[in-house]
Order: C-alpha cells, then sequence, then structure tokens
C-alpha cells in the first residue's frame, strides 16, 4: 500500500490509540480496550447446486461489552477475514459509544461473494453460519444486523434459524423485514443520518450555502438513501457512482428518476442524465461535499490530494485512511468520520430492539424524529470537542467514545 495508508486494522487501532493517549488512559489499560473479548472463527461446509461442497470462512469479532450487548452487522464479502472483521468490531463499540445507546461492539464476516450463489446456496450458507454462532448471540447478549452484501432477507434467514434452536426470537437481529418485526426506516437510516451531519457540518463551515452540491460515491443502501435525503433537504447530488462508474450532472441529477430506472433493472450506466465518469475521475470532481459511501480505503494517500469537496462525510466504513486524513486536514478538508457520519444504522437498530422487546411498533416519523434529535446531540458533541480541543472531528469523536467506553469499565468495577 502506498506511503503511510496502513491496514485496515492497524488504521482502526491507531486511531483509538492516539484517543487513549490524549484522554491519558494508563498505559497498561491499552489493552483492555483495544482487544476483542471474544473472536470466533468458523468453517461452513455448504452442499452447492453442481454437487460439489464447498467450505466458506466465517467470523464473529466481539469487541468490547461495556457499555451494553455486542451489537454490530454481518458482511458476506471476498475480503472478509479476521483481521477485517475485528477493525470493524472496534468501530461498532465506539460508534455505540458516540451516540449513546447502550451497546457495545461486534462485526461478523463470511468470506464470500454472495452474488455468485444460488438463493439456495446463500440460505444454506447463512443458516450454517447462524448454527455456528447461535451460542455467542443473544437479545441482551449479541445482536447482528446487515452490512455490505446482507441485507433484511439475510436477516430474516438468521432470525429464522435462531429461532428454531432457541424458540421465536425477533430481537435476535436487527434491519429485519418490518413484516417480520424490522423497524419502519431502517434501511434509509445510515444513509439519512449521514445527510443529516453533512447539513449540519455544511452549515457550521459554512459551505455551500442553501443549496451544497455533493457527489456520492457508491449509490448502495446507505448511498441512494443518503442521495435522496440530500434532495429532501435542499442539496444537489450532482454525481453518483457504482461499482462499475460514474454519473456526473453539474446542475444536480435527477435522484427520484435515477432510483425508478434502478428499480426497474436499470443500471446506472444506462441514465442519460449526466455523463459518465470514472471512478477515480468522480472523487475529484467539483462539489461542496463528497460522501464515501461505499467501502473502506477509498480515498488514500495516492488520491487525497485530488478531492476537491470541502467536506468529507464518511458514509462508509473507514474510507479514509490514516494517510489520507493528514493530508486532507493540511489541505483544509473537513472529515465528519464514520463513527459519527453512518451511525444513523445502528440508531435505528437501536430503536428496532427496543421495539421488539416491547411487542410495540412505532410508526416512520417517530423513528425519523428520534433519529435527527440522536444524530444532532451526536454531531453538536463532536464539533464542541473539536473546537474547544482544536482537533479533527475524528479525533473529537474518538476522544468522546473512547473516554465513555472506558468510564463504563471504571464503573463496573472489572479489575477491581
Ligand atoms: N452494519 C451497520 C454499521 O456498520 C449497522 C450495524 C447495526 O445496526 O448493528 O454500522
Amino acid at each position: 500500500m502506498a506511503g503511510d495508508d496502513l491496514q485496515m486494522l492497524e488504521g482502526t487501532v491507531a486511531r483509538v490509540n492516539s484517543a487513549i493517549i490524549e484522554l491519558g488512559i494508563r498505559d497498561d489499560m491499552r489493552d483492555v480496550i483495544i482487544e476483542p473479548w471474544r473472536e470466533l472463527t468458523t468453517s461452513l461446509p455448504v452442499l452447492m447446486d453442481d454437487g460439489t461442497v464447498k467450505v466458506f470462512k466465517g467470523y464473529r469479532s466481539q469487541h468490547n461489552a461495556a457499555r451494553g450487548p455486542f451489537k454490530g452487522g454481518i458482511r458476506f464479502h471476498p475480503a472478509a477475514d479476521l483481521s477485517h472483521t475485528r477493525a470493524l468490531a472496534m468501530l461498532m463499540t465506539f460508534k455505540s459509544a458516540l451516540v449513546n445507546i447502550p451497546f457495545g461492539g461486534a462485526k461478523g464476516g463470511v468470506q464470500v461473494d454472495p452474488n455468485q450463489l444460488s438463493e439456495r446456496e446463500l440460505i444454506a450458507l447463512t443458516r450454517r453460519y447462524t448454527r455456528s454462532i447461535n451460542h455467542v448471540l443473544g437479545v441482551s447478549r449479541d445482536i447482528p444486523a446487515p452490512d455490505l452484501g446482507t441485507n433484511s432477507q439475510t436477516m430474516a434467514w438468521i432470525m429464522d434459524e435462531y429461532s428454531a434452536i432457541h424458540g421465536y426470537t425477533p430481537g435476535i437481529v436487527t434491519g429485519k423485514p418490518v413484516e417480520l418485526g424490522g423497524s419502519e426506516g431502517r434501511s434509509e437510516a445510515p444513509g439519512r443520518g449521514a445527510a443529516i451531519v453533512s447539513r449540519m457540518a455544511a452549515q457550521d463551515l459554512e459551505i455551500g450555502g442553501e443549496s451544497p452540491t455533493v457527489i456520492v460515491q457508491g449509490y448502495g443502501q446507505v448511498g441512494s438513501s443518503a442521495a435522496r435525503k440530500f434532495v429532501e433537504d435542499g442539496a444537489r447530488v450532482v454525481a453518483v457512482s457504482d461499482v462499475a462508474g460514474g454519473l456526473y450532472n453539474s446542475k444536480g441529477l435527477d435522484i427520484p428518476e435515477l432510483d425508478r430506472l434502478l428499480s426497474e433493472g436499470g443500471r446506472l450506466s444506462e441514465s442519460r442524465d449526466g455523463e459518465q465518469v470514472s471512478n477515480d475521475e468522480l472523487l475529484g470532481l467539483q462539489a461542496d461535499v463528497l460522501v464515501p459511501a461505499a467501502i473502506e480505503d477509498v480515498i488514500t494517500t495516492d488520491n487525497a490530494s485530488d478531492i476537491k469537496a470541502r467536506l468529507v462525510v464518511e458514509g462508509a466504513n473507514q474510507p479514509v485512511t490514516v494517510g489520507a486524513d493528514a493530508i486532507l486536514a493540511d489541505r483544509g478538508v473537513t472529515v465528519v468520520p464514520d463513527i459519527l457520519a453512518n451511525a444513523g444504522g445502528v440508531v435505528v437498530s437501536y430503536f428496532e430492539w427496543a421495539q421488539n422487546i416491547q411487542q410495540f411498533k412505532w410508526k416512520l416519523e417517530r423513528v425519523n424524529d428520534e433519529l435527527e434529535s440522536i444524530m444532532e446531540t451526536a454531531y453538536r458533541a463532536t464539533y464542541k470537542h473539536s473546537q474547544q480541543h482544536g482537533t479533527r472531528m475524528r479525533a473529537a469523536a474518538f476522544n468522546i467514545a473512547v473516554g465513555r467506553v472506558m468510564r463504563a469499565i471504571d464503573l463496573r468495577g472489572f479489575l477491581k
């Protein structure tokens, strides 16, 4: 990897470490905060449609539960391995702490490209994975959710498999289909949350006036719902992309029209609403705000100097590397970090979990109002901390979050 771009896990640890130092936390407490409490690696044999057996690798990293049960998504992706899963689990701990919801952090991973499997193979793999980790899950122990490569349907299969072992347990996963106890507004939540904090940061930094221009890299679940919320709030989404490439229209793309095209099975590249650009070009386009909403390590020391946006809002987990962070800061670009920007997902997961426990359903309006209020509070606290201490938003966010986790460890008397 180029320059001082660290591997995913090293990057996450570096950020947590800085907070530990900044907060003056005792050196011998470092591993208590950084090391995962429990991890599981499993082999998952699946009978494939062609009659052969294929063994997949599965992981669940339970990083820390000082503030509440482990919580975090399950990723089906070819790059999912233990260290990757561990990094993402660690991010979840501090994400939940920053938005002040009563969860710890965890992450699951299965090393697979879900697009290469038939539906039957995917169900078999999901069931096998659930069976392999069911003993470390629980409504007050560890509650999975969707992440890259998984969705509400995957959560329904997990809930079904877990319930076959333990009895009907809707609260075992969040991000379920609404018909099965999922929360209204859950699928849109990470994107909405990212757009909410973007709006607040743009106002504070006086970027873009009434109608800032926005680039959304990655038009998946997070990116597309962010784009819809941006438009709802009066911003102009000038460029979006998927793995194949991007679409650019300096006047602003017609997002409802694009959604219609995609819902009818069309592709981004078929849209005539703007000019086609490559993924590399997209990142360097002229706009006020850039939202990398796809995957980690997208903005690196190689391309950080090309970014023209003054505000980068991390819709994905860790899309900006540690090395790129420093370059962006030098160039006066503000980064709203992942543990704040994409926390909307786990916030509405918290609402879903609470609704399941109470067997009481909230209306969409209530979900969105409460989401907005939690995101605003977390944003305000982070921005204020960064102003008061003269730090970047990321350092402020980690300082607040690590401090809260440390406080919980102290209060629970772990070491007494
Ligand atoms: N996978 C999402 C994230 O990275 C959501 C996790 C959850 O809702 O538990 O934040």
